[in-house]
């Protein structure tokens, strides 16, 4: 009996979201080993596919696979890592799948001189032989055979050119069994980076430090799988924790990944990691192009870097023998993709450490609420660096109260004390950084005499003004309520606004008071381009420009010694996001810009303006005061049962028509069984109801345990995507969401 595979079908549908059994035909047998990429009949067409490393259901049918189109290009590990994914976030299989690909193959890219070779399988007397009876018939063949007689093994490229004959003709000698053909892979690796002999050496360690190393070391020295939080305020060393972790890890043998949110604002990051390990490093940025990607996937996977550097899909990097993972910044929304396969980093780095015996460190200055909670509960293990390096104090935080702004008569986007504090920078020849967090979403309403801000009463949210309808609407649990022009608080009529800037008119701003400051803007604007954030930052860190103005981009990883102002233009636009998570995010943003200042010798300082100075995220921020707010955070999770104290899953249709949307989600519900212990809200519309000309709704799936809802999610999603797709609907899953617009 033929030897069987099983196939992952190259294909998203809900009905291939399985593998199938094909047989392998006697010729490929030593080639069609797991990972390889083949070709296979499929119904009536001919599709692609992969081998897969899982038992093949023996069957009375099995047609054999067609052709092997690559050399395997996954291990096992990689393979259960894409299952982990596909299971834990419901994505179709070959999603996950291609995350663990090198990159470029699943869009058809050539990342590898395949050459595929033919050679006689027949001596050279039964050749002759062969080519005689096919004379007649067969001229092409004979041509052929009479080519690989005088020269072999061919190229098949080289083979058809000379003989020349078609690619049936060959096939049919394969069929006969007359000649073989194998791919040979020849890697395009570039030239590889010379290898330096002067490697930095490390710094002394602060005792801080040390403390924090201790534990660390003394897991990995083991080969035990331990989870680690490092809590450690900006500037306070943890980037020095995660490079002498990664040099023990060097020195057993293993390796290690250290994820960044976003590796483009980071070149300083990247630079010390190649002082210090030289071209053992591979760095995976979103600058790369596909050959250059590739590249430094093949030195990772060949064993000649060992210490990847990179951005949230680095956690699948092929690396063989991982000592440490390290997610900096672990708080960062970045870590979690906003498309399917809809996985957070951390989940994943958390799974592969466990496998391999590896540390993880989550390193934050400001923590995600959910890992914090984690640490306390005992799932991490919490290592602190509570101090800067070299003693230096961190910044100090001004707040402004803007209404006061606005009663004295200031109407400018700039306090009062931001203009004198920018003034007093400019003229000592420093550097400032000014942030607004404007992305180019929501407005809310406010009320610009009391501060009010018009809420959801279910959510704690802030509603959004829709102007069509004229009403006021939770963008999270579709409560509304018509817009008012009259403030419920404190009555005045003719104080409700809402509110709208960007960093563009920042720039303009500062340009008409500081003519003659130079001006830098980052934000995804002038970010659009390949290197061009680098650009910027590099531009930026040696001192060519006066103020960087910019989005959160420049509130992430930036270590310029001569920056000793912030400026928050308004702290508030994060703040009434309607969105759960909005009140740790303000805490987060304001205390990762503000700690960009005074890491040099001279100390820095922030200013702060807000409408809302009396909000829990805002005084933490001023008194760098994480506890504070966590504490008051966690409570109102507690109480509005928000993760940690439940799980979400978000469900989410979108369709040409508004009604179809719901139509679908009302089936998808009708196919949950209802339970006590979990909730279903909706189906409501989404916050953005209408994205690209599709119109979205949602289901909110909230429970303790989701665990059994999210098998039964998993039936019933195929029942009803045979009837959206006839209506041209998508129906999306997201597992622990993060991001509710
Ligand atoms: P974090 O990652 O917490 O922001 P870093 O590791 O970047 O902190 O350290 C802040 C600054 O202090 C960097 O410029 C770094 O080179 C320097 N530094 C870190 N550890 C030491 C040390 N033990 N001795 C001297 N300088 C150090
Ligand atoms: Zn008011
Ligand atoms: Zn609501």
């Amino acid at each position: 009996m033929a030897k069987l595979a099983a196939v992952l079908v190259d294909l998203i549908t809900s009905a291939t979201n399985k593998t199938f059994t094909y047989s392998i035909p006697n010729t490929m047998k030593d080639q069609a080993v797991y990972g390889c990429k083949v070709q296979i009949p499929f119904g009536p067409r001919t599709l692609t596919g992969y081998i897969v490393p899982e038992k093949p259901e023996p069957r009375e049918e099995v047609r054999p696979i067609s052709a092997i189109l690559t050399n395997s290009l996954f291990t096992r590990e990689a393979w259960e890592l894409a299952r982990f994914v596909a299971d834990k976030y419901l994505c179709h299989l070959v999603e996950a799948l291609y995350l663990v690909l090198p990159p470029g193959i699943n869009r058809g890219l050539s990342v590898d001189r395949r050459v595929r070779y033919v050679d006689l399988l027949l001596a050279e007397q039964e050749a002759q032989n062969l080519a005689s009876q096919l004379a007649n018939r067969a001229p092409a063949q004979v041509r052929i055979l009479f080519t690989l007689l005088q020269q072999r093994p061919l190229t098949r490229q080289h083979l058809l050119k000379q003989a020349p004959a078609a690619a049936s003709s060959l096939q049919a000698l394969i069929d006969r069994g007359a000649v073989t053909t194998w791919i040979e892979t020849e890697p395009l690796l570039m030239e590889s980076k010379p290898v330096e002999t002067i490697k930095e050496q490390p710094p002394l360690l602060t005792e801080d430090q040390s403390r924090a190393l201790q534990p660390v070391l003394k897991a990995l020295s083991s080969y035990r799988h331990e989870r680690f939080l490092l809590h450690g305020v900006t500037g306070s060393g943890k980037t020095e924790v995660y490079l002498q972790v990664l040099a023990a890890a060097l020195r057993q043998g293993r390796g290690g990944i250290v994820l960044v949110p976003e590796i483009a604002l980071t070149p300083q990051m990247r630079e010390r990691f190649v002082r210090r390990f030289g071209s053992k490093v591979a760095v995976l940025h979103s600058g790369l192009r596909d050959r250059e990607r590739y590249n430094e996937w093949l030195r990772i996977e060949q064993g000649q870097a060992r210490i990847v550097l990179g951005a949230r899909s680095a956690i699948y990097a092929p690396l063989k023998s991982i000592g440490v993972i390290v997610l900096d910044e672990e708080h960062e929304t970045a870590y979690k993709q906003e498309e399917s396969p809809r996985y957070h980093a951390r989940e994943v780095a958390l799974w592969r450490a466990s496998k391999q015996g590896a540390v993880v460190i989550l390193g934050s200055a400001t923590p995600a609420v959910d890992t914090y909670y984690r640490a306390q509960k005992g799932d991490y293990r919490l290592l602190t660096l509570p101090r800067r390096i070299a003693h230096r104090p961190l910044p100090q935080v001004k707040i402004v109260d803007m209404r006061a702004e606005l009663l004295a008569g200031n109407r400018s986007i700039f306090s009062r004390l931001l203009q004198v504090e920018l003034k007093k920078t400019l003229v000592a020849g420093r550097q400032a950084i000014l942030f607004l967090n404007r992305r180019g979403y929501s407005t809310f309403v406010l009320c610009r005499r009391c501060g009010l801000v018009a809420k959801c009463p279910h959510c704690d949210l802030a509603l959004t003004l829709h102007k069509v309808g004229r009403r006021l609407i939770c963008h999270y649990c579709g409560y509304n309520e018509p817009q008012y022009h009259t403030c419920p608080d404190c009555g005045s009529n003719h104080h409700i606004r809402d509110f709208g800037c960007g960093t563009q008119r920042v720039v303009a701003e500062a340009n008409r008071l500081w003519p003659q400051a130079r001006i830098l803007r980052l934000d995804a604007d002038t970010s659009a381009r390949v290197g061009a954030t680098d650009k910027i930052i590099t531009s930026f860190s040696r001192g060519e420009a006066d103020i960087l103005v910019g989005t959160q981009m420049v509130t992430k990883g930036l270590d310029i010694a001569r920056v000793t102002l912030v400026g928050i233009i308004s702290a508030d636009l994060t703040l009434n996001l309607p969105d759960p998570y909005a009140a740790e995010r303000t805490f987060q943003l304001l205390e990762q810009v503000a700690g960009r200042t005074g890491r040099g010798e001279v100390p820095g300082q922030a200013v702060l303006q807000t409408y809302t100075p009396d909000h829990f995220s805002i005084k933490a921020a001023k008194q760098h005061n994480y506890q504070a707010f966590y504490q008051q955070e966690l409570e109102r999770r507690r109480r509005y049962l928000y993760p940690p104290f439940t799980r979400i899953i978000l469900v989410r249709a979108l369709a040409a028509a508004e009604k179809t949307a719901a139509s679908i989600l009302n089936q998808l519900l009708a196919l949950l069984p209802t339970e006590e212990a979990t909730r279903i809200e909706g189906p409501a519309p989404c916050p953005f109801l209408k994205v690209g000309d599709k119109f979205r709704w949602q289901l909110i799936i909230k429970g303790a345990n989701l665990k059994k809802i999210k098998n039964q999610l998993a039936a019933a999603l195929p029942q009803v995507a045979a009837a959206s797709q006839r209506v041209g609907a998508r129906v999306t899953v997201d597992i622990d969401p993060l991001f509710y617009l």
